[in-house]
């Protein structure tokens, strides 16, 4: 494999230079003069003889492949026909031409020691036939994703390094000795019990039927005709190329492909989560809801606290998705035309009865930017309205908001490969191996070749092993953390005097906040990092010619969000990392359309591009081009909207991809809103939790079904292209608000989504000259200066920031507590987020076989010094309760949670997080505090 560093082990690339013995040519380097002949007699003979005994001890019987990913020893073995094409042994070994199973000196130095040393060379293959199956070399079928054949394995080794160079999980090594060696998974364990993510990038490289994805949906069969579509993952910002294999109208596997992005790597989302497309329990038919003797929302009342039935003291339905049977008896099927009818005709009646500001839509991160741009384009031209936000809000308004501040942009500055080439890299508040695992293989590889990770979070987050620094701070206290270390930048001279002279303003006011109140030891009672080890960070950070800052949700989730970015950028422009290559700062994007949801206008402030609706230039910029008046006011945000429909100011809404019932703080206050309208479409592929509400569910595509663009977390705008039709009457989303929009009195009539994006780029300066055309196979970063060839620009700010003076802003930030502060009634802090398995409310990863069966149910992770304090077994079911509502679950004990913190994922509905969380805002983004809130914790028997 080109990925994987050469070591010379399975020498089937010998070569002939013309020595005694042949040389192995991915480690020989050519030398001046040398003649190599890559096909003589000699090798192919060698190679006949190698493929022979390594085929000797192989088992008759062996896994198909999952993926459509041809066996190279099989293919070998039919190349030299010593394999029919079922797989199995022709004849009589000892009589094929080529068969003088004699070993030469030379072929004894080629083949590899355990079959030299073994003693059983060859003998089966003497007798033309597969070895019988050895009880030491047994089948593994312990893992969900992957099946372990010990018996088809030749020891060659590239699972090993695959799991240790590519991945850097170091799961797999070899245990056993002589013809007993085998490969093994931590201390040789089952693969399934080992602490393997299944990121399947050992089967991938694996050169047999060893290691073999177990088939998702069907089978690869020898013969299979299968159809490959090159296309982006769904899933996360990351991004990374993947390739379909379709077997007729079936997915039957995906391969990471290689790419700039990735570099062919997967995680077990990408690799193994794409089966909720094909669910039973697609939406195929446009759904109105029947009358009000169903009223919305009870029956998600009785479902998303508790993940036991507490009648029947029964766990409740695996998978925990919404019951069908439950709610769909509350609607009725309906042809397209009536179910857009009926939506079009309420919202317009309630647009011209009540005025447009009683309208508002939530697009969805999820969706490319095509539909991204049409959804705004529809609110703003048809609804008349700058009412549409989407889930940024949720995630990274917060950051957005202090970029646009302090640097004009919000864009990352510099791509996450970068970390390659940066003395230090902080990551804060990321999960990263959960949330952007292939990102997180990039910086763990960066670790490992010498650059220097700073790790500051809440819970010691896995990349805290791969750490210079790990800074365990208490939760919330991130701006205190951050003002003892710029303390110290700034005392002991570590800051860039120069980059601050010339790039940046407000320096004095910033240093005079620092120096005055947040000297190590004072930032070290606010957030419980020694000071010699905030100074530490500090120094290491100071010396370093580079460095490159990562963060996450646990920065921006807070109401302080705004300020934790601010101190992060302050960071970076005083000690001049902005704008070179190994520095810069990049929010990781969580959903796979973060960047460009945003970039096309699903933001209530701003049109296309981040330009202002508040600005009248803009303002006439978008009216010529859409051909009507807008509204010159910003529209409202997600948490904003909610509570105006919770007021009776917001009176119909269309949610397109989003399920704000589960994402948004404060379940009970979210039930109470959406109940509260008078009239909601939604758009969705399942009957989501908030479609229980729905008086029209319109049926959409899932990825898989369209054709559109995606920007990831790099600025990278990729194409995503179709692979299936969708299912019964599902329409392409981008259709359906065209549609929409038609019947509400605004024509939007495009032949194609290029044609959508031909438009959307015409009008967003950043991508500028894109084409779907021209982004070809490996997408290109926006801005692009030359769509023609160039890849675009991969560094920004090299020489001024975007903002009016041209320099960056410092902004000092006071540390301020959260919201709401535990005490004796709710002494625990909450934090919630993801897991590696599952992706935002589950509606898609929960309906994936592969990772419903990893990571099936809810639970709380507790440090196991409170577990036992509060006399909690482990995996037994507890209550934690705040002051919005109660969720019952089963504790987990983790010692990566800090004693008096509780971690919850917030995927699941029978055990929903954000019936916990708060609902309080960041002053500047507007993001919920999601991260911080007080709860209590106790047996749920008690
Ligand atoms: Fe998909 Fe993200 Fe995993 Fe890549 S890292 S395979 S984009 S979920």
């Amino acid at each position: 494999s080109p990925r994987l560093r050469p070591v010379g082990v399975c020498r089937m690339c010998v070569v002939d230079v013309g020595e005694r013995v042949l040389a192995a040519s991915c480690v020989r380097p050519c030398q001046p003069g040398m003649k190599v002949q890559t096909a003589s007699a000699k090798v192919e003979q060698h190679r006949a003889m190698l493929t022979r005994l390594l085929l000797s001890d192989m088992p008759a019987e062996r896994d198909a492949a999952s993926s459509g990913k041809p066996c190279d020893l099989e293919a070998l073995g039919q190349r030299y026909e010593l394999l029919d094409d079922q797989g199995q042994l022709i004849g009589d070994f000892a009589a094929r031409p080529a068969a003088a199973l004699d070993v030469s000196p030379a072929l004894r130095l080629s083949v590899p020691p355990s079959f030299v040393n073994s003693g059983n060379v060859g003998e089966a293959a003497v007798q033309g036939a597969h070895a019988p199956r050895s009880p030491e070399r047994p089948r593994d079928m312990s893992s969900p994703v992957i099946t372990v054949d010990h018996q088809a394995c030749i020891l060659c080794d590239r699972c090993v390094r695959a799991c240790d160079e590519i991945q850097s999980n170091d799961v797999i090594g070899r245990t056993g000795k002589g013809y007993l060696s085998r490969i093994g998974f931590d201390l040789d364990l089952p693969m399934g019990e080992s602490t393997c993510v299944s990121c399947g990038e050992c089967a991938a490289v694996c050169p047999t039927r060893a290691l073999v994805h177990k088939p998702v949906t069907l089978p690869v069969l020898a013969g299979d005709d299968l159809r490959h579509v090159d296309s982006v993952c769904p899933y996360c910002g990351v991004g990374c190329a993947v390739t379909f294999h379709v077997k007729g109208d079936t997915v039957v596997g995906v391969d990471g492909r290689e790419s700039v992005v990735n570099h062919a790597r997967l995680c077990v989302k990408g690799r193994y989560g794409w089966d909720y497309a094909l669910h039973p329990q697609r939406l195929t038919t446009p759904l109105i809801r029947r009358s009000k003797f169903y009223p919305k929302g009870a029956l998600s009342r009785q479902v998303q606290t508790s993940a036991v039935d507490p009648s029947a003291g029964k766990q409740r339905k695996p998978g925990g998705i919404v019951d069908y049977a439950e709610v769909l008896p509350a609607f009725r099927e309906a042809t397209w035309d009536e179910a857009l009818s009926l939506a079009a005709r309420r919202l317009v009646e309630l647009r011209d009865s009540h005025g447009p500001s009683v309208l508002a839509g939530f697009g969805s991160a999820k969706c490319s930017n095509e539909e991204a741009y049409l959804f705004q384009k529809l609110v703003r031209t048809a609804f008349r309205t700058n009412n549409v936000d989407h889930c940024t809000r949720l995630c990274h308004a917060s950051s957005v908001a202090a970029l646009m501040e302090m640097i004009g942009s919000g864009a990352v500055t510099n791509v996450f490969a970068d970390v390659a080439r940066a003395e230090v890299a902080l990551i804060t508040g990321s999960s990263t191996t959960q949330n952007h695992p292939v990102a997180a293989t990039f910086i763990k590889e960066a670790a490992r070749q010498g650059t220097k990770l700073i790790v500051v979070d809440v819970r010691r987050v896995d990349l805290a092993d791969f750490a210079t620094h790990f800074a365990q701070i208490r939760p919330g206290t991130d701006v205190a953390f951050y003002n003892g270390v710029m303390h110290v930048l700034i005392a002991e001279g570590l800051v860039d005097r120069q980059f601050i002279a010339e790039r940046t303003e407000n320096f004095a006011a910033l240093s005079e906040l620092l120096l005055a109140h947040y000297s190590p030891e004072q930032s070290e009672a606010i957030c419980g990092v020694p000071a010699d080890e905030i100074r530490a960070i500090a120094r290491t950070i100071g010396r370093a010619g580079s460095m490159i800052v990562f963060w996450g949700m646990g920065i921006s989730q807070h109401t302080t969000g705004t300020d934790n970015a601010r101190c992060l950028i302050s960071l970076c422009l005083m000690t001049g990392n902005v704008g070179r290559p190994g520095t810069g700062l990049h929010p990781l994007r969580g959903q796979n359309n973060v960047q460009g949801a945003s970039d096309s206008g699903l933001i209530p402030m701003v049109y296309p591009d981040y330009q202002p609706v508040g600005d009248a230039k803009n303002r006439e910029k978008f009216e010529r081009a859409w051909g009507v008046p807008l509204d010159p006011k910003p529209g409202l945000t997600v948490v904003e909207i909610a509570h105006g429909a919770l007021h009776g100011d917001i009176k119909g809404m269309y949610i397109l991809g989003e399920n704000p019932f589960l994402s948004d703080p404060n379940t009970a206050k979210v039930r109470r809103a959406l109940a509260n309208l008078e009239f909601l479409v939604v758009q969705d592929i399942f009957l989501t939790e908030t479609a229980e509400f729905a008086d029209v569910i319109l049926p959409a595509s899932s990825y898989l079904e369209k054709t559109g663009t995606y920007t990831n977390t790099d600025r990278r705008v990729q194409v995503g292209r179709k692979v299936l039709d969708p299912p019964g009457d599902a329409r392409e989303d981008w259709r359906i608000i065209c549609d929409l929009a038609g019947r509400m009195g605004y024509p939007m009539e495009y032949a194609s989504t290029d044609e959508v994006f031909n438009e959307f780029s015409a009008l967003a300066p950043s991508y500028a000259g894109l084409t779907h055309e021209n982004l070809g196979l490996s997408g290109k970063l926006w801005p692009c200066n030359d769509p023609a060839t160039g890849d675009g620009t991969q560094i920004l700010f090299s020489d001024r920031f975007p903002t009016p003076s041209g320099r960056g802003q410092f902004v000092p930030c006071p540390w301020l507590p959260a919201k709401e502060l535990p005490d004796d009634a709710y002494p625990f802090v909450l934090n919630t987020g993801r897991v590696l398995e599952h992706w935002h409310t589950g509606t898609m990863t929960r309906r994936s076989h592969a990772l419903s069966t990893i990571e099936p149910e809810a639970f709380v992770a507790v440090n196991p010094a409170d577990l036992s304090r509060l006399q909690i077994e482990p995996e037994g079911l507890v209550r934690v309760s705040s002051r919005r509502g109660a969720i019952t679950l089963k504790a987990r004990a983790d010692r990566t949670v800090e004693t008096g913190s509780l971690f919850v994922p917030f995927h699941f509905r029978e055990a929903a997080a954000n019936v916990l969380t708060n609902d309080a805002l960041d002053p500047f983004g507007k993001i919920p505090e999601f991260k911080f809130c007080a709860v209590r914790l106790e047996r749920a028997d008690g």
